[in-house]
């Protein structure tokens, strides 16, 4: 049994009007909370938002915050984008007030089973292949969290028979309570968001969280070749292990060129290696790792070997965009660190030209100089991260400070040689010049189509196995 909460009349403090604030808003007051919003952000700039949410009878506070709100209230709900150190939130915690992401609100109404996936890198592209694969068998499933649309929005369409996969960050686990997974999945552990936690360990402490209520009858996925992740294996939960390189006695490893899940000495061949369609060793553990827990959620060997196999992929992730001439172009703009450019560098034998740069999370580029020399012809920097990376990376390959994305298509176009790839794997945030990944990535492949369009010589191509 959840614990469940009772929102009619109590006071809620939705901190952050994105969408996640927005939706957890517009959830609370539809169960008669008293609810006030509040935003850094002025009136001006968030307008169609605070239209729909004063007609759903929210109080707003805009252009800042009020600190006494913060003490007057039953409930607080930060956004996942504010920093628990926000003198207030602790003014309120001190106060002994509750504080909740809107995961841990959200957990208490669903309805079903429970898989939530998180990590450093891959959430995303493992939440939507064990979706995917789940849709692929039958199962009645919600794909939700941060891969789109929060969980809070959607947990009305839930029912016993469903199963919720969920992608979840370390600013959302960072203020659960009683947040229970049935299966929780944690891919990896590499730095990242340095800027917004105090330490590696602060990081992998709020991530490991996503065990801290499991029991017996839950199961915890995790990444058997991650030092880190090990480390934070929970001893409660039964423990499934995703490993390329061993053998684990519970879970999905590979022998040979074959996948393969084993369940209580029980093993069951699902897949050969490659079926595979989606590019990278950093792949074939998102598939490991999916492959369990669709496994875990009911799933048949067949229709998991058939989901894999008919995965697409994700945009932004190691996206193939054209082939003009004998150049291929890559989008892989969600690499906002350096353990995710690592993985894309990875993923090709060589003749790469790297765009690289951004804004800057505090990462220590310095990993990126042994591929870059083994595969980089060169490396096109933009953004404010530019110096600090072309100091980093100095020698390692040759370096031409870009500044913009635009300009550094156009140089990559103009030094490629024919079985060259262009690959965009920024290492960075996008801030500095673009909304966020996604607009970074379209405007990438905008400018490569632009680029396919001029040239007579182009065609698109198929993406090179
Ligand atoms: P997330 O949701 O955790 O940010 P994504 O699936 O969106 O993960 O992928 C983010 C970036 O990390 C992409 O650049 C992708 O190519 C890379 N990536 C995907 N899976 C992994 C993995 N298992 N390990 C390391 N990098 C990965």
């Amino acid at each position: 049994m959840r614990p469940g909460i009772e929102l009619e009349g109590k006071r809620v403090l939705v901190v952050g009007l994105a969408r996640t604030g927005i939706a957890t808003a517009l959830f609370c007051a539809a169960r008669g909370a008293r609810v006030t919003a509040t935003e850094e952000r002025s009136e001006a700039q968030v307008a169609e938002a605070a239209r729909k949410l004063r007609a759903a009878g929210c109080v707003l506070e805009l252009g800042g915050h009020v600190d006494a709100t913060f003490l007057a209230q039953d409930l607080i709900v930060p956004s996942p984008g504010v920093s628990q150190t926000m003198p207030q939130l602790a003014a309120a915690r001190a106060q002994g007030i509750r504080i909740w992401s809107e995961i841990e609100l959200a957990w208490r109404f669903l309805q079903g089973r429970l898989v939530a996936i998180t990590g450093s890198n891959g959430k995303t592209t493992t939440t939507s292949l064990i979706g995917h694969i789940l849709e692929t068998a039958g199962i009645p499933l919600l794909v939700a969290g941060n891969i789109g649309t929060p969980l809070i929005s959607r947990v009305e369409t839930t029912s016993d028979a469903t199963v919720t996969v969920a992608e979840v960050s370390s600013f959302q686990l960072e203020t659960i309570e009683s947040f229970r997974p049935n299966i929780g999945l944690l891919l990896n552990l590499t730095p990242d968001h340095l800027d917004r936690h105090p330490s590696f360990e602060a990081y992998s402490l709020a991530k490991a969280r996503l065990f801290e209520n499991q029991t017996e009858k839950d199961a915890a996925i995790v990444n058997a070749d991650d030092p880190a992740a090990v480390r934070h294996a929970p001893s409660r939960p039964q423990v499934f292990w995703f490993s390329p390189s061993k053998r684990v006695a519970n879970g999905a490893f590979l022998r040979g060129n074959q996948i393969v899940f084993r369940r209580d000495g029980a093993e069951t061949v699902l897949l050969r290696r490659e079926e595979i369609g989606l590019r990278g060793a950093h792949n074939l553990e998102n598939v490991l790792a999916a492959a369990a827990a669709a496994s875990l959620a009911g799933a048949a060997p067949g229709a998991i070997a058939a989901g894999v196999r008919s995965f697409a992929g994700v945009e932004h992730r190691l996206e193939f965009v054209a082939a003009i001439g004998d150049v291929s172009f890559y989008n892989d703009s969600k690499a906002t660190n350096v353990d995710a450019t690592l993985k894309a560098l990875d993923a090709f034998p060589g003749n790469l030209l790297v765009i690289l740069g951004g804004k800057d999370k505090g990462s220590d580029f310095t990993l990126l100089r042994q591929p870059l020399r083994e595969r980089a012809r060169w490396a096109l920097l933009i953004g404010t991260a530019a110096e600090k990376i072309a100091e980093q990376i100095a020698g390692a390959a040759p370096v031409e400070m870009a500044g913009t994305l635009d300009r550094a298509v156009r140089l990559a176009c103009e030094r490629a040689r024919p079985g060259d790839v262009v690959l965009l794997a920024p290492a960075c945030a996008s801030f500095d010049q673009f909304e966020n990944y996604e607009h970074r990535g379209r405007f990438f492949k905008q400018l490569v189509r632009d680029l396919e369009h001029s040239r007579s010589f182009g065609k698109a191509g198929k993406p090179p196995r």
